[in-house]
């Protein structure tokens, strides 16, 4: 059998030509699209609108890819739900839900696992096993709100992966999810994080310059930062920083910066004030992690007394600063860890 194509990674007029060059009528594609990516159907039979033969033509052609829930982790702290996922190849990703007073932010990934090698991340330990498809980014979205009957107001494209190496599924799935013809989320409250793809991040801003963008700085000079982050040996501090300034500069937007505080590592008084020359003038803000212990490596989170020491001097030296508050503390609600455990699990038994 030849392959069948990927349905829910076509944008509407790329469906529209397929089954109008099939000889069906326009208003088809428009159906079936509203199917796939505002009733979340992942199953042609649900299709109810059209007719048995239709169905049954459609899926000869095509394949839905769908987020299967094979685990769902709900806080009772906090009411975020931790997903593992299913693909279609029998691949698992990792996506967190969590709810704020403004409505639901979904976190999805854009890569089965990750090759950047950051030392204090879970994500990467496996390396990449494979991109993920706009389809399957779409889906991850997708099954949270129809399991949940609730619509997600922000997405963070913050789970697996880097989404900038998979830069085409990944700006595909944010021209569809923002589609009017689909969710029609606005472009403001989707935030992709990097840890610094330099060149694909002037990619972003050339062409979709209406996005979020959040940079894995975690620490303030390059001494630092290759030791925690390989990527920064291809593209420093200074090199990354620039890129960013040009980001604001061709976008107006803000971008956020992510530090991870460890123990010993990035999180001293210099630290802060080396990082605070770095950002000053800049339109950024710096969200402060306490870095998420992993069982892989021996990193251990900056006490709070230390972030908010830290805190208090990029604040004193005019640098907007958060600290991010631990969400799903009871259900190992971050960065790669549920999937490396329930994988571990499986290969156990
Ligand atoms: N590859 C992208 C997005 C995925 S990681 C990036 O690097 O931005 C999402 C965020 O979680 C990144 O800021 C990452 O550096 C951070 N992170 C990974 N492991 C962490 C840990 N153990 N503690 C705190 N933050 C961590």
């Amino acid at each position: 059998m030849t392959e069948r194509k990927d349905i829910r990674g076509m944008t509407l007029p790329e469906l529209t030509e397929d089954l109008l060059a099939m000889g069906l009528p326009k208003f088809r594609a428009g159906q079936v699209y509203s199917w796939l990516h505002q009733k979340y159907v992942h199953d042609f039979s649900d299709m109810t609108n059209l007719s048995k033969d239709l169905r049954r033509t459609l899926a000869e052609h095509y394949e839905i890819f769908d987020a299967k829930t094979v685990l769902k982790k709900v806080s009772q702290v906090d009411g975020t739900v931790k997903y593992l996922y299913e693909m279609n190849d029998g691949n698992i990703v990792e996506t967190v839900l969590m709810k704020y007073k403004y409505g639901y932010s979904i976190c999805v990934s854009s890569q089965i696992g990750c090759d950047m090698g950051c030392s204090f991340c879970a994500s990467t330990i496996d390396g990449c096993a494979r991109n993920l498809r706009a389809s399957e980014i779409l889906a991850q979205v997708y099954t949270a709100q129809r399991e949940m009957g609730i619509r997600v107001s922000h997405i963070v494209l913050m789970g697996m992966g880097e989404p900038l190496l998979n830069y085409d599924h990944v700006t595909r799935f944010l021209d569809i999810i923002t589609g009017e013809d689909g969710v029609n989320l606005s472009a403001r409250h989707i935030s992709l994080s990097t840890c610094g793809i330099v060149p694909r991040i002037y990619d972003l801003m050339e062409s979709r310059p209406q996005f979020t963008l959040s940079v894995s700085l975690h620490a303030p000079n390059d001494e630092i930062r290759s030791k925690i982050m390989p990527v920064n040996k291809r593209w420093g501090v200074e090199v990354l920083l620039k890129a960013c300034k040009d980001y604001i500069a061709v976008t107006n937007r803000r971008i956020s910066f992510e530090y991870a505080m460890m123990s010993g590592i990035n999180d001293s008084d210099e630290c802060a004030r080396e990082l605070a020359s770095r950002l000053k003038g800049m339109l950024c803000h710096v969200n402060l992690i306490p870095a998420n212990e992993v069982r892989e490596n021996d990193y251990v989170r900056s006490s709070d007394e230390r972030l908010k020491a830290f805190s208090a001097i990029l604040e004193k030296n005019g640098i907007t600063t958060t600290v991010r508050r631990t969400l799903g503390p009871d259900i190992e609600a971050s960065c790669g860890q549920l999937r490396r455990s329930h994988t571990k699990e499986a290969t156990a038994t």
